[in-house]
């Protein structure tokens, strides 16, 4: 599959991708406008964190499994020598792979561990009622917001209560280039072309689904963020504990990144081509609608980016995305979260005949 697919020639971003132009050599705008970031150094970062009176720990490092942010709890404990608090937000779609890697990491490296999780499911009910309310519109957007609030306020409330100043966090610049519209004018889009009993629907349950979020912001709260503005992207307060990007500083490269987790930490590698967010089950949701939606999956766009930044030769990147955009596998891949999450055949129809 993908041969009739017309891509750029330096990327992986297919002709249906929003806003993309190609020049004569079939080279993408994405690809001629990116630049190469320049890293602050070490020496700027271990600045910062002496820059600010610390108690007990210097750090605090918001843990998933995923490889990165393991490995900024490894940079912060062995390469940096810091004392390190570890929280992981341990939410229902997180995978079990996961949740033994962040207990691996944390035992290996000495690091006290705290794990959070909401008292009565809450985000299991959220997601059920955010699938059945969407599932028609034949997209999941708004999938991840209960995750973004829900670590930044996690992060942020246990920074606070044991007076530390730094919250260190391992988001790359491959995750935050790619902005193919906006998605809820997308939704409304979509919710518009429905009948009215599927209008319907999709009220009923994204109220509910909003309850959720609600319920949600009121277990972890977040100052300075509404409880009933629950769709609006969290502010971080100011004054609070400050929020470092690692990747800001130090170079980040997926094979190092690996290799030093597996031999230094017990991290084990997930067994499929691509390990960037395995960690939760819902991912494949989004890469089956960013396919679709798009003609390339999120692994796709992510991949692209790391062609770009030269951490990732084009020939590897095309034969992983072959085998994560294929749409068995994909369809597959979302079945499993309908199935996980008890959504009904007729809900799960809609979604994947949705046009
Ligand atoms: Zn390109």
């Amino acid at each position: 599959m993908n041969e009739t697919i017309k891509r750029c020639t330096r990327c992986l971003l297919p002709g249906s991708y929003p806003g993309i132009k190609f020049n004569k050599k079939g080279v993408c705008n994405f690809c001629l406008e990116f630049k190469q970031r320049s890293l602050l150094g070490e020496e700027l970062f271990l600045e910062k964190i002496k820059s600010k009176i610390r108690d007990k720990f210097d750090c605090l490092v918001g843990i998933s499994g995923g490889k990165d942010s393991c490995y900024v709890a490894y940079l912060a404990k062995e390469r940096f020598n810091l004392r390190v608090l570890a929280v992981c937000y341990d939410f229902p779609f997180l995978c079990e792979l996961a949740r033994k890697n962040v207990k691996n990491v944390c035992d290996t490296l000495k690091i006290d561990l705290i794990i959070k999780k909401s008292k009565r499911n809450v985000e299991y009910n959220l997601l059920q009622n955010h699938l059945m309310s969407t599932a028609a519109t034949g997209t999941s957007w708004g999938q991840c917001l209960f995750c973004h609030y829900g670590i930044d306020a996690i992060l942020y409330n246990v920074a606070k209560e044991n007076k530390i100043p730094f919250i260190l966090s391992g988001v790359t610049n491959s995750e935050l280039w790619w902005n193919p519209g906006n998605r809820i004018v997308m939704l409304l889009k979509r919710i518009k072309k429905l009948g009215l009993i599927e209008k319907a629907k999709f009220i009923y349950y994204q109220l509910k689904a909003y309850f959720c979020l609600v319920n949600q912001r009121r277990e972890f709260k977040l100052p300075s963020n509404s409880c009933f503005n629950a769709y609006k992207k969290p502010k971080k307060p100011l004054n609070g504990p400050e929020f470092v990007n690692v990747f800001d500083y130090i170079k980040w490269d997926h094979k190092i990144i690996e290799d030093t987790l597996v031999e230094r930490t017990g991290w084990v590698k997930p067994d499929r081509s691509l390990s960037w967010r395995y960690d939760c089950i819902l991912e494949p949701m989004l890469d089956y609608t960013y396919k679709r939606e798009f003609g390339i999956s999120s692994a796709g766009l992510y991949l692209s980016a790391l062609i770009r930044s030269g951490q990732i030769e084009r020939d590897e990147a095309l034969e992983i995305i072959g085998q994560n955009e294929d749409e068995e596998y994909l369809r597959k891949a979302a079945q499993h979260v309908f199935n996980y999450l008890e959504i009904p055949l007729r809900s799960q129809n809609a979604f994947f005949n949705a046009q």
